[in-house]
């Protein structure tokens, strides 16, 4: 399984959108400690349109599957995090419409250049309790595997692994981007909800290459 199937890209982002929405109430929640209690509704509606849109009309091409992700964020409006998941996917799916047909190597660059977006756009760094935290280790770990010769389960398995081990450690960490850092004490204490948004997202992609589920 070395080449991306765009059916299958599909279906993780079909996935995501179940996870996200299973959760939002929680991200909602935790969102409400240091920011404005919206994250829940604004990831969970942005994948559901994805979703939607991917169902009506799942296109041809791997990197349009991501390029509709980054629209549904980027025209749907949620909040900080819906600008940065927009400019996040849009990178993912042009550096994947750079080659003709696109594989693992390629997702994983793909998965830095979105992580380098974000981090730029949003100008945070590591431990500034941010998605960045979360989607950073991911970024790497998806690189590691791809050089060790893993294929796309190993690839995102290991993506999933260290989003959440990264989105665990947001908890302990000062905010100091977006909302969170008016927050009393940094939330200190609470999950930085991107970042667990991201962990879940690549939890739900990484379920749908276990199962091999294509719908
Ligand atoms: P808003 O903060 O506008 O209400 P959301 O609640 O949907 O938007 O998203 C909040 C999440 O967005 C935070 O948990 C954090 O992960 C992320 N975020 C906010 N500002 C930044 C930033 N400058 N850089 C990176 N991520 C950010
Ligand atoms: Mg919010």
């Amino acid at each position: 399984m070395n080449e991306l199937d765009t059916e299958l890209l599909a279906a993780m982002m079909a996935n995501t959108a179940l996870r996200l929405a299973a959760s939002a109430d929680e991200l909602s929640r935790i969102d409400a400690v240091a920011g404005d209690g919206d994250h829940g509704v604004n990831v969970s509606a942005a994948f559901a349109d994805a979703s939607a849109r991917l169902t009506e009309a799942c296109p041809a091409l791997p990197s349009d599957v991501f390029l509709v992700v980054g629209r549904s964020f980027s025209e749907g409006g949620g909040g900080s995090a819906g600008a940065l998941f927009g400019a996040y996917f849009a990178a993912l799916g042009k550096r994947l419409a750079l080659v003709a047909n696109p594989g693992v190597g390629t997702f994983a660059e793909g998965l830095e250049a979105g992580t380098l977006r974000v981090a730029e756009l949003g100008r945070v760094a590591l431990g500034d309790k941010t998605m960045f935290d979360a989607l950073e280790p991911a970024a790497l770990a998806a690189r590691d595997a791809v050089t060790a010769g893993g294929d796309l389960a190993v690839l995102v398995g290991a993506a999933a692994e260290a989003a959440a081990r990264g989105a665990a450690a947001t908890a302990d960490m000062v905010a100091k981007a977006g909302r969170a850092r008016y927050a009393e004490a940094g939330a200190v204490g609470t999950r930085d909800p991107g970042a667990l948004s991201v962990s879940l997202m690549f939890k739900a992609w990484e379920e749908v290459v276990m199962k091999g589920i294509v719908k």
